[in-house]
């Protein structure tokens, strides 16, 4: 616990209070015997005697964060940038998805079947970049308000013929407020309204200076329709990704977030993992937000059978009890028993925390009708 009155913490230091009482005098602190002192006081104190605190540390197994390993710097690697598409509506953001999606279709294994599961990975120049392919700011925000920070590079989306819109804007915000950087794909230079010079001066007012200006925003003027300047981007991005020395330690248990996850007839609860750290095994114990279980089957982007994926990766897996959400943090735990009981204990907490906010609400709502 935080606290302790003077008699306790004389009694521990083996003290007269009156002597506790008097050091605290001359720190400036006035305190009686039964007061109780605060951890500043108590700390102060225990130096003055050279004696040193021990903080109890209270580990909440329900709460990932205060599970999670703080990894020795000389076990990180190398790992892909996670990748997300943003802009106005129509400004080519799926066109742009399919685009590299498919112009890498090739370096994948024939007969691989292209099926959506949220996320994807290419390889350009032998290494992996990894896209959400949930575009929109919805998806973003959504992981963002549950805590959950995927994105390492945003693809900020701008159609060369109508410029900088409201939701440039926003996904500019977005991108900021996560403290994530920024490539700009001047979209559609096909088009002989194309105006990619105009996109740029509008986006100067955003902070957004081409280096070409002398600022450091990379731009990259494309076309997802016929394909020019994608190779460009993706080098582009291999080369943000490279400056941002995206690491992470690939020998631990596996934690990251959730994509997408929906209940499929025949299969079950499926979801979608973005591997963070670790690496994700076939039958690993699991917790994936409030459900659990062990990974039953997994596959990659291209519907192949997997049996483990490593840092970056999405894979789709079966196994869970129940459906988790979009942003849910996942963690493997070493056996299926402590999977378990601490799924149920995080769905039991989630149960509470909704009850609660039902109640605050349904107050509000009465007081409002007052
Ligand atoms: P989103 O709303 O941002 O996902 O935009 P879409 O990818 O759906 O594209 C909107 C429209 O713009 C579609 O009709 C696309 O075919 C078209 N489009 C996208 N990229 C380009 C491009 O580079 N050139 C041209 N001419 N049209 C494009
Ligand atoms: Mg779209």
């Amino acid at each position: 616990e935080g606290s302790l009155t003077v008699a306790e913490l004389a009694k521990k230091l083996g003290k007269e209070p009156s002597e506790i009482i008097k050091k605290l005098f001359m720190l400036g602190i006035m305190a009686t015997i039964n007061q109780d002192l605060d951890k500043d006081a108590i700390e102060l104190i225990c130096s003055d005697y050279g004696v040193e605190v021990e903080e109890k540390v209270v580990i909440d197994e329900t709460d990932f964060e205060s599970l999670e390993i703080v990894d020795d710097p000389a076990d990180l690697v190398e790992r892909p940038p996670v990748v997300t598409i943003m802009g106005h509506v129509d400004h080519g953001k799926t066109t742009l998805l399919d685009s590299i999606r498919n112009s890498k279709v090739t370096e994948q294994e024939a007969g691989g079947i292209t099926q959506h599961i949220g996320a994807y990975q290419v390889v350009v120049n032998n290494k992996k970049i990894t896209f959400l392919d949930t575009p929109g700011h919805e998806a973003f925000t959504t992981m963002r308000a549950r805590g959950a920070q995927v994105t390492d590079i945003v693809i900020l989306v701008v159609a060369a013929d109508d410029g900088v819109m409201p939701q440039t804007v926003e996904a500019i915000n977005h991108a900021k407020a996560a403290n994530v950087p920024i490539v700009v794909a001047v979209n559609k230079i096909d088009k002989p309204t194309a105006n990619p010079d105009r996109v740029m001066q509008e986006l100067v007012e955003y902070n957004l200076v081409p280096e070409e200006w002398g600022g450091d925003t990379i731009y990259c003027k494309l076309s997802a329709l016929t394909g020019e300047g994608i190779d460009n981007l993706l080098e582009m991005i291999l080369l943000v990704s490279e400056m941002e020395e995206l690491k992470a330690n690939p020998n631990r248990r596996a934690t990251g977030t959730v994509i997408e996850a929906k209940l499929d007839k025949g299969r079950g609860p499926v979801a979608t993992l973005l591997v963070q750290s670790g690496t994700l095994r076939v039958g690993d114990p699991i917790v994936v937000g409030s459900t659990y279980g062990r990974v039953r089957a997994m596959t990659n982007d291209i519907g192949r059978r997997v049996k483990e994926a490593g840092p970056s990766m999405p894979v789709e897996i079966t196994g869970l009890n129940d459906v988790p959400q979009a942003g849910d943090r996942f963690m493997v735990f070493e056996d299926e028993k402590k999977a378990r009981q601490i799924g149920e204990a995080r769905a039991q907490k989630q149960l509470l925390e909704q009850r609660s906010v039902k109640t605050r609400v349904s107050l509000d709502d009465l007081f409002e009708k007052i």
